[in-house]
C-alpha cells in the first residue's frame, strides 16, 4: 500500500470518528447575564428551556461544550473557586451532560490570550480533545465575540437575542437556547 492510500485511509477513518458539537456561551445563553459579572451561586439562574435543551441535544449525539470568558477572574472581581462552584450546580442541575466547560481568566488590562474569545484557542482545544468536526457543528452565543471564533473555524452560529453588531451576526437567530436546539435538531434530520 503507497504512502498516500494510507494517507487517505486515516483522513476517511479521522472523519469516521469525527463528533458533531454545539459550543456554548455561558452567561446570557445557559443562565442569565448579570451587568456586574455572574459569580455568586446565590445569583445563578438557569434561563428558561436549557435543560430540556442541553437534553435533546445531548441525546442527538452532539458533544455539549460550554466556552466562556470569565475575565473577573483575572480582574480580582471574584475567584476561580466563586466560578467553579456556579459550574458544579450546572453541572448537577443538568445531570452532568455537558462534556467540558472551557473558561479564559484573562483580560486584556491584565494578561492577554488566545484564549479569550474572539480568539479561538477554547475552540481548538475542544475540537482535538473530541474529535470534532466543525463542519457538522455549531455554536450559540449572545455576542459578536461568540460569533467571530465560530465562524473563523467554520462553525454554524445561532445569535440569542439582539446585542450584536450588524457586521458580527449568526447565519440564524433565536430567542432562547431551547429554540436554537430546535433548529440545530432540525438541520441535523435533513441530511
Ligand atoms: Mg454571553
Amino acid at each position: 500500500m503507497s504512502r498516500d492510500q494510507i494517507e487517505s485511509i486515516k483522513f476517511e477513518l479521522l472523519m469516521a470518528i469525527s463528533k458533531k458539537c454545539v459550543f456554548l456561551d455561558r452567561d446570557g445563553v445557559l443562565n442569565e447575564d448579570n451587568i456586574n459579572y455572574t459569580f455568586l451561586l446565590s445569583k445563578f439562574t438557569i434561563l428558561p428551556g436549557v435543560l430540556e435543551a442541553l437534553y435533546n441535544l445531548k441525546e442527538a449525539g452532539y458533544v455539549l461544550v460550554v466556552v466562556t470568558n470569565q475575565s473577573g477572574i483575572a480582574q480580582r472581581k471574584y475567584t476561580q473557586r466563586q466560578m467553579e462552584l456556579c459550574h458544579i450546580f450546572l453541572q448537577e442541575a443538568c445531570e452532568h451532560v455537558i462534556d467540558h466547560i472551557y473558561f479564559s481568566p484573562y483580560h486584556p488590562s491584565v494578561t492577554n490570550s488566545l484564549l479569550r474569545k474572539p480568539g479561538t484557542l477554547m475552540f481548538e482545544k475542544a475540537i482535538a480533545k473530541f474529535s470534532i468536526d466543525v463542519k457538522k457543528s455549531w455554536m450559540v452565543g449572545d455576542r459578536g465575540r461568540d460569533i467571530i471564533p465560530a465562524r473563523q473555524l467554520g462553525i454554524k452560529t445561532i445569535q440569542i437575542g439582539n446585542e450584536i453588531e450588524a457586521n458580527e451576526m449568526g447565519d440564524f437567530k433565536t430567542e432562547s437556547l431551547l429554540e436554537a436546539s430546535k433548529l440545530i435538531l432540525k438541520s441535523g434530520k435533513k441530511k
